[in-house]
This record gives C-alpha cells, sequence and structure tokens, in this order.
C-alpha cells in the first residue's frame, strides 16, 4: 500500500499551497494521484483537478501512512487540526517551494509551509506548523514560535523574536533587533499590512501604520 497525503483546507490557502505539494511529490516519485485535498465543509468532488474528500474519507482511504500540511492561515484552526491529525496518527507534512532558499543552521519544526520565493537565512529557530507565504523572508538569528503566520512579503530583519500565533501582514517590516535585545512580537499579536515595526509589540495587541502603533479598536 502507498502513502496518502493531504492538503488539509481546499479554499484560498489550499489551493495556494496544492501546486507546491504536487510538484514536490512528484519530484520524489510519488503519483500525484496519491494526493488529495481534505476540507471538513462540503464542495466539489474535485478541486483544480485533485480529489476533495472529507476528513473521515482520508482516514478510511486505504494508505501504508497518511501525511497532512495544515493549509489554512488562520493558526488557532491550523493548532486545532494539528492536535486531531496527531490523534489520528496522521502524520505533520512540510510542503516547501523549489525556489525555497534556506541558508545555514535553520532549524524548522514539523509542518511548515514555504512558499515561492522565501528565504530563509543563518541561524534561524523555528517551531511547528509555521506558514510563510510568498516573497517572505526571515534574516539570521531569528527565533519563531510555533503556529506563526506570514501573509506574503513579510520582510523580518535579523534578531526578531515572534512568539507563538503572531499573524504578520503583507509586505510589513519588522526592524532588526541586536544581540541580546532582539525586537520581540508577543504572541498572538496581529502586525496590519504595511506596518513598519520599530519596536517590540506586547501579546495580543494589533499594532498598524509607519511607524507601527498599536490600533485602538
Ligand atoms: N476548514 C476545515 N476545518 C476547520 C476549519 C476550516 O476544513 O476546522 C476549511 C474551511 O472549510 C475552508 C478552509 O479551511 O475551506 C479555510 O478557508 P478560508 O478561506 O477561511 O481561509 P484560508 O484558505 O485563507 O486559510
Amino acid at each position: 500500500q502507498q502513502d496518502l497525503y493531504a492538503v488539509y483546507g481546499a479554499s484560498g490557502c489550499g489551493r495556494g499551497i496544492m501546486p507546491l505539494a504536487r510538484q514536490q511529490l512528484v519530484l520524489a516519485g510519488v503519483p500525484a494521484s496519491r494526493l488529495v485535498f481534505v476540507d471538513d465543509a462540503p464542495g466539489p468532488a474535485k478541486v483544480n483537478g485533485q480529489r476533495l474528500m472529507t476528513y473521515a474519507q482520508f482516514l478510511g482511504e486505504p494508505a501504508a501512512a497518511r501525511y497532512a500540511v495544515l493549509a489554512i492561515a488562520k493558526s488557532a484552526v491550523r493548532e486545532a487540526l494539528a492536535q486531531r491529525c496527531a490523534a489520528d496518527g496522521v502524520q505533520p507534512w512540510a510542503v516547501t517551494a523549489a525556489n525555497v532558499v534556506q541558508m545555514d543552521d535553520v532549524q524548522l519544526g514539523v509542518g511548515a509551509v514555504l512558499s515561492p520565493f522565501v528565504t530563509l537565512t543563518s541561524n534561524i529557530r523555528i517551531g511547528r506548523h509555521f506558514h510563510a507565504n510568498l516573497y517572505s523572508y526571515v534574516e539570521h538569528d531569528c527565533v519563531l514560535g510555533d503556529f506563526v503566520t506570514f501573509a506574503p512579503r513579510v520582510h523580518c530583519n535579523g534578531n526578531v523574536v515572534i512568539e507563538d500565533h503572531a499573524y504578520i501582514g503583507t509586505g510589513a517590516i519588522l526592524k532588526q533587533g541586536q544581540p541580546g535585545k532582539p525586537l520581540v512580537i508577543g504572541r498572538g499579536a496581529v502586525v496590519g499590512m504595511g506596518a513598519v515595526v520599530t519596536k517590540s509589540v506586547p501579546a495580543g495587541v494589533t499594532v498598524v501604520g509607519n511607524p507601527a502603533r498599536m490600533l485602538v479598536k
């Protein structure tokens, strides 16, 4: 029996990850027919040529082993699905675009999604289920927690710490920290599109603008 691979989430995020997943498998000699979309909402039989099934169907399909990449931007959903998959023996799967650049001493946790044109430079630590969307980079000596999400073109400069579940919006720029004195994006914080973050951001808050300031709701 062959292994079975899933892109979990068949909406915008998943449809952007599927072609990368397909290419990765085909290069490894796995036929594209062993790759499916899984989604908890009902949908058509196929999405962009790839079978769509429910999670129960995915578990019921004969397979030697099952792997899933969590292709959903909301980090809380990724965490819940990671727990569900672990409980059912579905293994985390990482998907990396062919042109991603990774330099020296990059430690990447399970389940990462690295989109086209992403660069991870040297001496970087990243937790589980990281999403780095198109053109984002992580510079030297950064430490990222679990379930961190980068929208496209995030500029994460050196010596930045990003705690679990933070979300960095499209085009945001995070100013470089210093060795032993990093710029810190707190747990669950949200950095708005195009923000220029010049100082640390507390956990749970949203910052926007240049220089980035806390959004008062
Ligand atoms: N979804 C799911 N299980 C969950 C939560 C979400 O299968 O527990 C699916 C949902 O049905 C939808 C996708 O994940 O198809 C999320 O799509 P959305 O457009 O909200 O976000 P994105 O694709 O941008 O992450």
